[in-house]
């Protein structure tokens, strides 16, 4: 047969032109001798269903590569938007985890001050009882001694 498009001969079987890409379209060659018109033409009461099953075809094959195509672009953009989003939920996460961090360090930071003041507080309790406590030992210690 030859291409609708060029004219250049090509195989019967191929669904494009190798020349110039333009898609054969069988029952539109006279030369070709597919069944589907003439069965079409032969078969009275069988020809609506024969006929309209060749042209569906296409509009078949364009609906679904049209969905392919479709659905590839919508799963580019969602595994592109996912990324991006992806990104900023990382981004968002750090964030949270440094802002978390930071306030552990202060809540531990402000425990150990608390520890500190309680521990500074307990201290100058304990000084303040050994002072209490000094001179009572220093006049023991002079009553051991003077004695
Ligand atoms: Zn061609």
């Amino acid at each position: 047969m030859f291409c609708t498009n060029c004219g250049k001969a090509i195989a019967a079987e191929v669904k494009f032109c190798p020349h110039c890409g333009a898609a054969q379209v069988p029952s539109a060659q006279s030369s070709a001798p597919t069944p589907s018109p003439t069965a079409a033409t032969q078969s009275g009461p069988a020809a609506g269903s024969s006929g309209a099953l060749p042209a569906r075809k296409p509009v078949l094959w364009a609906g679904a590569v049209a969905l392919l195509v479709a659905l590839a672009s919508a799963a580019g953009y969602w595994g592109w938007s996912n990324k991006g989003s992806d990104d900023e939920l990382v981004r968002r996460l750090a964030d949270e985890e440094q802002r978390r961090v930071a306030s552990e360090k202060a809540a531990e930071t402000a425990e150990f001050t608390a520890a500190q003041a309680l521990l500074d507080k307990h201290i100058a309790v304990e000084e303040a009882q050994a002072q209490a406590h000094a001179p009572a030992a220093g006049q023991t210690k002079g009553t051991t001694r003077s004695r």
